[in-house]
């Protein structure tokens, strides 16, 4: 579970800006648009032209803060519980600056029951990294991209709507550069050339779309595809509509079976174009719209993106059911088809104006495993990364 952020496939959320524009169906009921209404001068606000808001010194010195904690190995998970987190000194009855969980209802040791890791920072909440508005100066990006290369120790997930304009907007963002420090550059600037070129992906940085449903998978995914990255992953969420991936996926075809019915050459490519495809989508994370005006979710579509993941051996991460999710399979009402797609016992149902139940939640977002159909509770990641060195502090 996120520390700092309630969004639970992160550990911290950053916001260099804020301010964005709808682009898509996904953005019909944007959370962060709505909210800022109440405080445009410093949440930004949303529409082509709009004022965007940069965040404040302080806010952005957080960053390497971040970075040199993380690098001390003070950000950790726990064995015990599972918390996510910069860990403290505890004081008593452990004295001598021993590190603890910093869940106060965990009992693990001091030190002896967590893992060091890396924080996964997702960038933007607020706002969309490539965004390629008048009101977003190249500059903003730029910053961006400083932070991200300054801060090794942070794996950063760049999740944007627009993956069809980061080789622009990285490039207009290489031309300030040269423009701000000569020529000649840094490491920053192999960094960033290096990135563009193909050549080397940053290691700290995964890259994101969100596809809502399939025409925005048709179009964002192939973009994504081409961005060279770590990681590349798919936010399906809030998910609208069934959605197929299975061409973007790493494909296993079971060539072995096949041999009896595909000829030589056949089998070949089939093997090729397996091992072509092995780095494509990297992680996939699922979820229905949550608000008051959340659209209705089908938890099937979940399911048949879940088997998708599976058969190509992809990380599927369920994040929540939404304020809107439909409770039965077909069935009878308040009942299901198939067991293993039961309700936890005490889940309530209302029907909805589709005729079709909805299950009545207590999770506002929908977002508690625990109120979930067992099959459903998964919540993985994909193994990347590189542990910080652990040092004494
Ligand atoms: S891209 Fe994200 S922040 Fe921007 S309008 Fe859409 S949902 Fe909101
Ligand atoms: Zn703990």
């Amino acid at each position: 579970m996120a520390e700092e952020t309630g969004v639970e496939w992160c550990d911290l959320t950053f916001n260099l800006w804020r301010g964005c524009k709808k682009k898509s169906a996904g953005c019909g009921n944007c959370y962060a648009a709505r909210f800022a209404q109440f405080n445009p001068a410093v949440l930004g606000s949303w529409g082509p032209g709009r004022p965007r808001v940069h965040a404040v010194g302080s806010y952005v010195a957080q960053v390497a803060r971040w970075n040199e904690r993380a690098g001390a190995g003070l950000f950790r998970e726990c064995s015990v519980c599972g918390r996510r987190g910069f860990y403290k000194r505890v004081e008593r009855p452990f004295p001598g600056g021993l590190l603890g969980c910093p869940n106060p209802d965990c009992v693990a040791l001091p030190e002896q029951e967590s893992d060091v890791a890396r924080p996964r920072v997702f960038s933007a909440s607020m706002a969309d990294w490539l965004d390629d508005d008048e009101a977003v100066p190249v500059g903003w990006l730029l910053e961006l991209l400083r932070l991200v290369h300054g801060s090794p120790n942070l794996d950063w997930l760049l999740l944007t709507k627009s993956p069809e304009v980061w080789e622009e907007r990285l490039t207009l963002a290489l031309g300030v550069d040269r423009i701000e420090t000569g020529e000649k550059g840094g490491a920053f600037r192999r960094w960033l050339t290096d990135w563009l070129s193909g050549e080397e992906s940053p290691r700290n940085v995964w890259v994101g779309t969100s596809v809502e449903n399939q025409e925005w998978a048709d179009k964002r995914i192939p973009a994504l595809l081409r961005i060279p990255a770590a990681v590349r992953f798919l936010s399906v969420e809030p998910m609208l509509g069934p959605v197929n991936l299975e061409w973007a996926l790493p494909w296993k075809p079971n060539i072995e079976a096949m041999r009896p019915t595909v000829l030589r050459d056949e089998l070949e490519r089939l093997a090729e174009r397996d091992r072509e495809h092995t780095s494509l989508i990297h992680w996939v994370i699922c979820g229905g719209e949550s608000g008051s005006r959340a659209r209705v979710f089908d938890p099937c579509w979940a399911i048949d993106l879940m088997r998708q993941c599976e058969r190509a051996g992809v990380p599927f991460f369920m994040k929540q059911m939404g304020a809107r999710a439909v409770a039965d399979f077909g069935g009878l009402r308040g009942t299901v088809v198939c067991p293993e797609r039961r309700w936890p016992v005490g889940a309530e149902f209302v029907p909805s104006e589709h005729g079709k139940d909805l299950v009545k939640l207590h999770h506002k977002k929908g977002g508690d495993p625990a109120e979930w159909p067992e099959i459903y509770r998964r919540r993985e990641f994909p193994m990347v990364g590189v542990k910080p060195r652990r040092t004494t502090v």
